[in-house]
């Protein structure tokens, strides 16, 4: 294997998608890691343990748009493919446009390309069309409110405008990057969660009736402490129907988004639980990082200056984030205080936490 200057191995990063979580988030970090480092990969086993494994919409998107900006060679990107040879050229910064053609998600999609557009020197444009409130995706929301200030921390540059809202099945919604070449990295450090200063729960809602809004903020104020007045339903414009339920917490120590997910048959109040319970139990633990925050935090920290945040038990996602995150980088995550990476530190508020420290790539500014 071929090694650069520094010794970092330099050669194409083999990779089996069936590892830890088996789903697309392996595929899409190793596109972003083989973006911003250089190095080629190979991957078999793409999604081996999803129910229809292979390349669907989202991650075929994620895959042309990795090639787009990087004038990529690439064979396997055919939809329902298990193995993808990716070889990327230099990132190009730019103006794109990507359509996922179907309700996957765009905000995923955004994730796969943003940090090594951000890293390319230049300042960049993305328009992505899907769909921007996802089961099982963090919602635009997540993404804006939750996720990019920490980046800004570290010293990216990068904004993100929802122009339209695409629910499932019928999609269509629409997301704006705006990206400037990052000054200069910041270790990123979140140990508490400070003050909680702002509760917000939004019932937002398309082509959907009011009352399973406001059933949904019944539960919210019936089983939490936020109130009637930190409740809003919102109306939005969307091609299909959709709901989705977000609850807010602003914290001097950064900002948290709990969503509840509407679906065709799903009670209102089966959607405000999901997003209660998830809420609550990130409440009583008193971390300031919540459970998919920590695994979309990884690769930005190991890409940038690195550093630390208290979070609750890393999930397969984190743990499987670390594994792909290792493949190109070397053990640059250490989830602290266990003997192995995955053993909890501590328990809070009856809630396993941990701490999670990452070496970054990027030289601190002075
Ligand atoms: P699959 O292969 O499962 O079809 P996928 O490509 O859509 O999956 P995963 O590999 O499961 O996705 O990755 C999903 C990502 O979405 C993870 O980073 C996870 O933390 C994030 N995520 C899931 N639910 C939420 C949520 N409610 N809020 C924020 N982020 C979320």
């Amino acid at each position: 294997m071929a090694l650069n200057s520094a010794g970092t191995p330099t050669g194409p990063v083999r990779l089996d998608g069936a590892l830890g979580e088996g789903g697309g988030q392996v595929l899409r970090t190793a596109l972003a890691l083989s973006l911003a480092t250089g190095r080629p990969f190979d991957i078999v086993n793409i999604r081996a343990k999803r129910a229809k494994p292979g390349l669907l919409r989202q991650h075929l998107t994620a895959v042309n748009a990795a090639a787009a900006v990087s004038s990529a060679e690439v064979e396997g990107a055919e939809p329902g493919s298990q193995t993808l040879r990716f070889r990327p050229g230099a990132v190009r910064p730019g103006e794109y446009a990507f359509q996922v053609g179907t309700a996957g998600s765009a905000c995923l999609v955004a994730q796969t390309i943003l940090l090594p557009l951000a890293l390319a020197g230049g300042a960049s444009s993305v328009v992505i069309e899907g769909g921007t409130h996802n089961p099982a995706a963090p919602p635009f929301d997540h993404l804006a409110e939750a996720w990019l200030p920490h980046l800004r921390t570290m010293g990216f540059r990068i904004d993100a405008t929802l122009e339209r809202a695409g629910f499932y099945p019928a999609g269509g919604g629409r997301l704006r990057l705006g990206i400037a070449p990052a000054a200069a990295f910041r270790p990123l450090v979140i140990e508490d969660r400070g003050a909680i200063l702002v509760r917000e729960a939004r019932a937002v809602m398309a082509l959907i009736p009011r009352s399973v809004g406001d059933r949904e903020l019944d539960v919210v104020v019936r089983s939490s402490s936020l109130l009637r007045a930190d409740c809003s339903v919102v109306t939005v414009d969307s091609p299909g129907p959709g709901n989705v339920l977000l609850l807010t917490i602003r914290c001097e120590g950064g900002t948290e988004v709990f969503t509840g997910f509407g679906e065709h048959r799903r009670r209102a109040e089966s959607v405000a639980a999901e997003a209660v319970d998830e809420m609550r139990e990130w409440h009583a633990s008193g971390v300031p990082v919540g459970r998919h925050l920590a695994d979309q935090l990884l690769l930005p920290m190991a890409l940038a200056a690195g550093g630390s945040f208290r979070t609750l038990a890393p999930t397969m996602h984190t743990t499987t984030n670390c594994d792909v995150i290792a493949a190109f980088l070397g053990d640059v995550v250490t989830i602290e205080r266990g003997t192995e990476r995955g053993v909890d530190a501590e328990v809070c508020g009856g809630v396993r936490t941990s701490r999670v420290v990452v070496r970054g790539a990027a030289t601190p500014a002075a």
